[in-house]
């Protein structure tokens, strides 16, 4: 008997599947393409012949595949699905709140507890104090299994008993860090054309750390109360400004692709009679596709 089975090999679920065994637990593990657990025997984990024999092995299954759709081509395999009653499936591969929802309900049909996570480091971090795993479920499913968990990340955080509010949380930050990479990326390319140095902007982004954070938590709170009527900057005025940056980008004659999208939101705003209000005003926009992206929403179904 194993005290965890991890189901997955790839880059991260190696790496998981090594915290446990750093840890000192007995680990079970479970690859569709085999050869991928072979280096974790040479570290002494128990290599599983069958998905079946994974999951039968251990009370707590940890579950890293690729997405939900490969995920639940291996848990409702006929072999595979009946024996997860009185088990833990940490479902911690990337997807939506609702295919985690939908997970969960298949795993209570099941008879299985149900955690699900998202796993917010490099598959380097993993098992160390800068690896960070937001998991979902309810309080006592999390306490009963954070003893075992905590050896993945030093910084293992319950987000609360909805499920699907870890995948929820995922993809709000990662909302953040795709404006973040690509403006910081759009910043480096200016700075190319007018013979800066890209390093010289990002130590002088770095410093401007602080004040990010608090505009973060700022923001947070403007939005959560809806007291957009005093503001810092209004949506008419950071309209003005990046269809400026249009203009200096195509006068340095280099792409204006994300001056000229994010222009389209605030104009959206001003058109929509928000100019006067703060910035961040521009979420009664954004609560609503606009009618071009509308697109059927997946992962519903059980
Ligand atoms: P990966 O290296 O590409 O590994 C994918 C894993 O999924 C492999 O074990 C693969 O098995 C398995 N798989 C894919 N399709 C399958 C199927 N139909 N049936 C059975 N097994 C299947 O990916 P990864 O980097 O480990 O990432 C795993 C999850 O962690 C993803 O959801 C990813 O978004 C998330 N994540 C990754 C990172 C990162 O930095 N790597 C960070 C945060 C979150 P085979 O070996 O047989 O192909």
């Amino acid at each position: 008997m194993g005290d965890v089975t991890v189901i997955g090999l790839g880059a991260m679920g190696t790496a998981l599947a090594r915290a446990f065994l750093s840890a000192g637990k007995t680990t079970v593990v479970w690859n569709r393409t085999s050869a991928k657990a072979d280096v974790l025997r040479d570290e002494g984990a128990k290599v599983a012949l069958t998905a079946a024999d994974a999951v039968a092995a251990s009370p707590v299954i940890v579950m890293c595949l690729s997405d939900y759709a490969a995920t639940r081509g291996i848990v409702e395999d006929k072999a595979v699905a009946g024996i997860f009653a009185g088990r833990l499936v940490v479902q911690l591969a990337s997807g939506t709140s609702s295919e985690a929802r939908a997970m969960a309900a298949w795993a209570a049909t099941r008879g299985a507890d149900y955690l699900d996570g998202a796993i917010s480091a490099w598959p380097s971090q993993i098992g160390g104090a800068d690896a960070a795993i937001l998991l979902a479920g309810p309080e006592t499913t999390f306490a009963s299994a954070s003893a075992l968990l905590q050896a993945l990340a030093g910084s293992l955080v319950h987000v609360g008993p909805d499920v699907g509010h870890a995948k929820a949380l995922f993809g709000a930050a990662l909302a953040y860090y795709a404006a973040h990479w690509i403006g910081f990326s759009h910043g480096a390319v200016i700075c190319e054309a007018e013979g800066l140095d890209p390093a010289q902007f990002g130590e002088m982004m770095a410093g401007s750390a602080p004040f990010f954070a608090d505009d973060m938590r700022r923001m947070g709170r403007v939005i959560a109360t809806g007291s957009f009527s005093a503001p810092e900057s209004t949506i008419a005025s950071v309209r003005a400004d990046i269809a400026r940056l249009v203009d200096v980008s195509d006068n340095l004659e280099i792409g204006a692709d994300f001056p000229t999208f994010a222009t389209g939101v605030f104009q959206r705003a001003v058109d929509a009679g928000y100019g006067a209000e703060e910035h961040c005003a521009i979420t009664k926009v954004l609560r609503s596709p606009a009618p071009h992206q509308r697109r059927p929403v997946q992962g519903r179904s059980v």
